[in-house]
């Protein structure tokens, strides 16, 4: 950087700080902070109760850890999960569809976002650049399918990261599929033995007795919480 450009940023910062109000004092407020997270530790960090498509969706055997081994929830995720929570329960307050209904299958428990017509509804907020549909999108849609007995759901994808395709054009913000299922009996099939694995797991206090994550969606390892148990477990195994 030139000596004159260096001076002339000096002599921006200068003036912004002439021009900051005196007479306002901003200091960090603990309580209001320390209030926020308890009432989110006591919302977010609830046990559920039995197991829920969520349990399935993802990695099975981290839904294994997070049962038999619970750790407190990082500001990260309760960032996330805050977030996700207000895009659905404004999409679902705005939409004409029926919105959040509990439902169970072979004692597995599931709780689709809307029911447009009979039809499950799922819907996803995502801070991802790639305009993709990710497997597991997918997966807990066709769950939702198998539990209702339905052939067809559709599927919402809300990007929260604006993003330009190679044309240098701006990307889609929100994208809507319709999504066929031609095989309902193997979906269905799926779902119970995974419902088992992870039974097996709680039941006999083994994460190893539940499968670790699908190859596809091994990215989750990356951010994963039990990374280290989990190593360190499949090692000793
Ligand atoms: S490290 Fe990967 S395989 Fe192991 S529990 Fe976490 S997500 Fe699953």
């Amino acid at each position: 950087m030139s000596g004159s450009k260096a001076g002339g940023l000096l002599e921006l910062a200068e003036i912004a700080i002439e021009k900051a109000p005196t007479d306002i004092e901003v200091t960090a407020d603990a309580s209001l902070k320390t209030d926020l997270m308890a009432n989110l530790k006591a919302e977010f960090e609830k046990e559920r109760e039995g197991i829920h498509v969520s349990d399935l969706v993802y990695c099975i055997r981290k839904a294994a850890f997070r049962k038999l081994q619970p750790k407190p929830l990082t500001e990260v995720q309760f960032s996330y999960f805050l977030a996700g929570r207000g895009h659905h329960e404004t999409i679902q307050f705005i939409s004409n569809a029926e919105p959040e209904k509990e439902i169970e299958w072979n004692g597995i428990k599931g709780s689709i976002d809307l029911l447009a017509d009979s039809v499950p509804v799922e819907i996803k907020t995502t801070r991802s650049f790639k305009r993709d549909i990710p497997p597991h999108y997918i997966r807990q849609l066709s769950y939702y399918c198998a539990m209702l007995e339905k052939t067809e759901g559709r599927l919402l994808i809300l990007y929260l990261t604006p993003n330009v395709n190679h044309r240098n054009e701006p990307e889609e913000m929100l994208k809507a599929y319709t999504v066929k299922i031609h095989d309902l009996e193997k979906i269905k099939k799926e779902l119970l033995e995974s419902a088992h694995q992870l039974q097996a797991a709680l039941d006999e206090k083994n994460v190893n007795l539940a499968p670790a994550v699908r190859e596809e969606d091994a990215w989750q390892c990356k951010s994963c919480e039990y990374a280290e148990e989990c190593r360190s477990k499949e090692a000793s195994h």
